[in-house]
């Protein structure tokens, strides 16, 4: 549904005082400055367009334009969870979904939940796993564009997840992110283990690379764009400058103010103030 003239106005009288600048024809509007606090100026706008699905974030202008990206993979940059996309390759894919579902939502530690999964795995051929990774797991709309865009702007992209680096490192080539961080699975004979070389990278290793990579390039936490759908992802969020959930989670959602569910990962593009015409192409 394109964003109309018509829902920018009441989105404007929602905000007296405030200036509309479209980022991008009939899809993608800024207003400001804002003279309310970010959540009574999300809420006034998102009750004018009653359920217009349209996403509504309010952040501040100020320093909107960010340094360094650090995205989640699974159910973010790509469109599958790949632990699923393995247990199909065994015919147990329920079993391993219904764990997932759980981790994602916070009911069961990471950890715990990675274990019991990649347990399931044992005996796997890795020349099957590896073809999965090149063939099962579609990026998701935008993904190229936003990484590609940030990077020509001279951002630096890094892609952290608690799946695998043998999916992670592929992700990372397509979609042009300079770094990943993931678990390792141990193969032995060809076959997996059933086992995660350790330390296993948890919610605690996204912060982890998250304060590397900060301090690496000398940043600070609010030069920090990430974005991330699961309950893992919320400490990195919560740090960021823009802490973006996509599609998230419900649990996700009640800790992460701003959220996109109706636009593209080039949302994440606009809420930093760039315009399509800026987009580079990924
Ligand atoms: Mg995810």
């Amino acid at each position: 549904m394109p964003l109309t003239a018509d829902l920018v106005e009441r989105a404007r009288r929602a905000l007296p005082e405030t200036e509309v600048e479209w980022l991008a024809p009939a899809e993608a509007v800024e207003l400001g400055p804002l003279e309310l606090d970010p959540e009574t100026a999300r809420r006034r706008v998102r009750d004018a367009l009653d359920a217009a699905p349209v996403d509504v974030c309010a952040l501040p202008f100020e320093g909107r334009r960010k340094q360094l990206l650090l995205a989640d993979m699974d159910s973010t940059i790509i469109q599958v969870e790949c632990v699923d996309e393995l247990a199909d390759a065994l015919g147990i894919r329920e079993r391993i979904a219904a764990i997932t579902a759980r981790a994602m939502n916070g009911e069961i530690p990471f950890a715990a939940a990675l274990g019991e999964r990649v347990a399931l795995l044992e005996g796997l051929e890795q020349a099957t796993l590896e073809h999965i990774a090149e063939t099962r797991t579609p990026l998701s709309p935008g993904a190229g564009t936003l990484v590609a865009t940030m990077k020509a702007h001279g951002a630096v992209t890094g892609l952290v997840s608690g799946g695998f680096t043998l999916f992670t490192s592929r992700v990372r080539a397509r979609c042009g992110f300079d770094h990943d961080r993931a678990n390792t699975l141990e193969i032995a004979g060809g076959e997996l283990t059933g086992r995660v070389v350790p330390p296993i990278q948890d919610h605690g290793a996204k912060v982890d690379e998250f304060e590397r990579l900060v301090a690496a390039h000398d940043l600070l936490d609010e030069d920090v764009i990430a974005v991330g759908d699961g309950a893992n992802d919320v400490p990195m969020l919560q740090r960021a400058g823009i802490g973006v959930a996509y599609r998230a989670h419900q649990k996700v959602r009640a800790q992460v103010p701003i959220r996109l569910d109706v636009a593209d990962l080039t949302g994440a593009l606009y809420l930093q103030g760039y315009r399509r015409d800026e987009f580079v192409e990924g």
